[in-house]
């Protein structure tokens, strides 16, 4: 381990997601990450039956389908530092969470297969990553399999996600072959042993490349590795934290994570380099992590995640201060005081009050319905942090309620599943019908199942004729208000009550935001 030394507070703070495609290795890399961070006694137990994740009934479709819909924190120490891990939500149909989600974090972990390289949603969650620049560390993940050329797979990544990539070790051959990592810059071998995926393996050390040691090693391919290492020293880029940092450059570590073999190297360079908590941009003024006074953001809603509790957790990322037990808040929307009595975290899956809490930290507070992603509170200041937007979505039903008693339930539910991101409910102005929206097709499925398994309310899915949402805005209000009679048989109130248009067909669109010139109509709104 690198690190000897303990910085507290919120410099010591490492607070990171891992982005990957999925079955690239993210759910076993956090599994190994946790098993050093001595979050859990033995890898294994993130996606397993008796683990954490299978409390809740709901999730046991998550499972059965084997996709991951809830999003968590893990904190850890590691290296004298204190880790926080948000987990991102797998499926492509959860871009949105994911982007949320990514709001939070100071830095990004990508975990690529090494035998695929860059696939499809690697690219759009590094898109997500470049909005603020987030530095980004890289793994190239099951090296005990044969994978591509790592050469040929560094220049992928440097080609198709348009970042430079500094290799830090090299990978000693692999699949059955495969020797270990070698640092470019201790020149130092790092020996692979198998058989070590559930414990902390001893760090085998061999120093010197050139070694007789080394020869010993790599046998027979010893000439043909040094002369592709010198290749590779001279054909890469070499680190540059500052680099690294804008998020212009990745440094790359080789392992496998079934293995669990060179994660220690990566968390051991990530905990390193990787960014305290950064200033964050509000709608006044930026706010630095180091200030006196406390401020967050709600970037999740979680509901019911013990369906004993029956509660919803509004999940916080501290953005500077300390959160104090029983301090008193001030949640800014609402221009109110409220008294956070009882914040919890997730300390790799089970709840634990916390007593404080710096920049860089996620706190969850239980949540009554007053709470809405992208709330921001303050110790006073009326400050409003920016850049956590919804999505208009693309996709559209009616929905109908089995048993039309039950109204007020499927209101209260999709109300509630709106608010935490789940799906987008709109109230059309001029019929009694209820329309959700969302970004990706599983998202109905997984609303119509928790309706079922929480509010119990049974709904049927109806197709509407709509083909897509803008949320429509004015600063003169009388513009607004005559584009709210004339268009009214388009335009409905999402679930926190701001005007959409809901359009039949692109075309209808254009056609109405030509004749509205006044009116802005906007695919994304700042929560
Ligand atoms: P996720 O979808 O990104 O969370 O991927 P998982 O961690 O669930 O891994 C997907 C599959 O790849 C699982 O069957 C893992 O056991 C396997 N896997 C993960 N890491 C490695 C590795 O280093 N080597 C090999 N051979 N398989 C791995």
């Amino acid at each position: 381990m690198a690190q000897t030394d303990v910085i507290e507070g919120v410099d010591g703070r490492r607070t990171f997601a891992i982005i990957s495609h999925p079955d690239a290795g993210k759910t076993t890399i956090t599994e190994k990450v946790l098993l050093f961070g001595n979050a859990i006694q033995m890898a294994g137990s993130v996606k397993g039956k008796k683990g954490p994740h299978a409390k809740s009934d709901w999730m046991t479709m998550e499972q059965e389908r084997g996709i991951s819909v809830t999003s968590s924190v893990m904190q850890f120490p590691y290296g004298g530092r204190t880790v926080n891990l948000l987990d991102t939500p797998g499926h492509e149909d959860f871009s949105e969470d994911t982007y949320r989600v990514l709001t939070a974090v100071d830095s990004a972990l990508m975990v690529i297969d090494g035998a695929k390289g860059v696939e499809d949603r690697t690219i759009k969650l590094m898109n997500v990553c470049r909005l603020r620049d987030t530095p980004i560390l890289s793994f190239i993940n099951k090296l005990d399999r044969d994978i591509r050329d790592p050469i040929e797979v560094m220049d992928e990544i440097e080609e198709v996600l348009d970042i430079k990539a500094a290799p830090i070790n090299w990978p000693l051959s692999s699949g059955k072959t495969f020797k270990g990592v070698y640092n470019l810059y201790t020149d130092t071998i790092h020996v692979f042993q198998q058989g070590m995926g559930h414990t902390i393996p001893d760090d085998i050390q061999i120093k010197g490349l050139d070694s007789d040691e080394a020869s010993e090693l790599l046998g027979v391919d010893a000439d043909d590795i040094r002369e592709e290492i010198e290749l590779v020293r001279g054909a890469t880029h070499e680190f540059d934290l500052e680099e690294y940092k804008a998020g212009k450059l990745t440094p790359v570590f080789f392992g496998t994570a079934l293995g669990n073999f060179g994660v220690r190297e990566m968390l051991d360079g990530f905990v390193e380099w990787a960014p305290a908590p950064q200033l964050r941009a509000t709608s006044t003024r930026e706010v630095q992590p180091t200030e006196e006074k406390f401020s967050g953001f709600v970037f999740k809603i979680q509901a019911n995640m013990d369906p004993k509790h029956r509660d919803r957790i509004a999940f916080m990322r501290v953005c500077s201060g300390t959160y104090k037990r029983g301090m008193k808040m001030k949640h800014v929307r609402l221009g109110k005081d409220v008294k956070i009595a009882d914040a919890v975290t997730f300390m790799a899956g089970d709840r634990t009050h916390v007593e404080e809490a710096v920049a860089g930290d996620i706190i969850g507070l239980h949540n009554h319905g007053t709470i809405q992603i992208g709330d921001t509170f303050t110790e006073g200041e009326a400050l409003k942090f920016t850049g956590i937007p919804n999505f208009a979505p693309e996709l559209f039903r009616r929905i109908r309620l089995k048993d039309p008693l039950k109204l007020k339930q499927l209101q209260k539910g999709l109300q509630q599943l709106s608010e935490e991101g789940s799906t987008q409910v709109f109230f059309p102005l001029d019929t009694n019908d209820i329309i959700v929206g969302a970004v990706g097709v599983l998202q109905f499925e997984v609303v119509a199942y928790r309706l079922k398994d929480e509010y119990k309310v049974e709904a049927i899915y109806e197709n509407v004729n709509v083909n897509t949402a803008r949320w429509a805005e004015c600063d003169d209000a009388k513009k607004l208000d005559e584009f709210r009679r004339k268009a009214s048989i388009n335009l409905a109130l999402d679930g926190s009550g701001h005007l959409t248009y809901l359009a039949p067909t692109r075309v209808n669109l254009s056609l109405t935001e030509e004749r509205y010139p006044d009116i802005q109509f906007r695919a994304t709104r700042e929560h």
